[in-house]
């Protein structure tokens, strides 16, 4: 019997976990998101992460954390992913099709989730890179709303291309019909977008940390400065970034929460490393 018949009868082998991509949508040349289906048994809260990934060449589950980019309402996952140039696993990765199998561990964990805040009046999300997608989950969770009155997102990249994603999710939503159905036709002014580049000239730059001491976000978008007694954050970005942040929200009086002692803030890396 030839070789290839043989191999043509035999069952395609599922992963372990397997879900299956149903879309993928390349963004930039490092920048890519795709979806998959769901288990029927996964319950998460919006602003976690899981562990997905796809068979190594030796055989072994090669499975990288993933912040799930889809609210919890969602059938389908979504997840927004960088490009590195010959990163183990995404480097295989951005070829994925749909129809293709992934792995996905069922097992959500994460900081970033309203029960580790206390309750506020304004939500900031700050967020570098791929540091967005916990928060594209939450901004299309009508939980978020009901928390608070209004969320400001503040999104930095080094050029405009790289903040499209972003961008596209926030338009989208503002106009979304049953997000307005549900907070009336000013539900646009309840969503704040700031998004800024550090490298590429666009009309609005510069680093999330400066934009903040310096007062100009608050003063683009007529807010009063951060409180405590008001405002709550959550920050997702390289460690450099995180670290920075956390230090001039404490400066504004505010304080690192945990799921267990909910507080003002919550702090999660998107990534391991120095990023690139
Ligand atoms: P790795 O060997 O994992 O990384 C190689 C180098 O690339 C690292 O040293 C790091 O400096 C840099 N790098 C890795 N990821 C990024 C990134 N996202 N942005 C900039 N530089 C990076 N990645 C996503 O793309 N989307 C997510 O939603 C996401 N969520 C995460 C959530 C958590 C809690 C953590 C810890 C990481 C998350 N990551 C996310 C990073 C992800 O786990 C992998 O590191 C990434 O997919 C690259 O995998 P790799 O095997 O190709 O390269």
């Amino acid at each position: 019997v030839p070789v290839a018949d043989t191999a043509a009868a035999a069952p395609t082998k599922t992963l372990p976990d397997a879900q299956t991509v149903t879309s993928v949508t390349h963004w930039s040349e490092s920048l890519f998101s795709f979806r998959v289906t769901r288990p029927a048994s996964l319950r998460f809260r919006s602003g976690e992460f899981v562990m997905i990934g796809l068979m190594g060449d030796n055989g072994k589950p090669l499975l990288r954390a993933y912040s799930i980019a889809s609210p919890n309402w969602d059938d389908e996952l979504e997840f927004y992913s960088i490009k590195v140039p010959n990163g183990p696993l995404t480097s295989k990765l951005q070829h994925i099709q749909p129809g293709d199998e992934i792995i996905l561990r069922p097992k959500p964990v994460g900081t970033l989730v309203h029960d580790a805040l206390l309750p506020g009046k304004r939500m900031w999300f700050l967020a570098t890179g791929t540091g967005l997608a916990p928060f594209a989950s939450l901004m299309r969770d009508p939980e978020t709303y009901e928390r608070c009155e209004q969320v400001i997102m503040m999104h930095t990249c080094r050029t405009a291309e790289e903040l499209t994603y972003g961008r596209e999710l926030v338009e989208n939503l503002r106009h979304d019909p049953l997000l307005g159905e549900l907070y009336g036709e000013d539900f646009a002014s309840r969503l704040l977008y700031y998004p800024t580049t550090t490298r590429e000239e666009s009309p609005f730059m510069g680093r999330i940390t400066d934009n903040l001491t310096s007062g100009k976000v608050f003063a683009d978008l007529n807010l009063p400065p951060m409180d405590p007694a008001t405002d709550r954050a959550m920050i997702c970005g390289s460690l450099a970034f995180n670290v920075d942040v956390k230090a001039v929200l404490e400066g504004f009086g505010l304080r690192e929460g945990a799921n267990s002692d909910p507080k003002e803030f919550v702090v999660e890396k998107a990534f391991v490393g120095d990023g690139i």
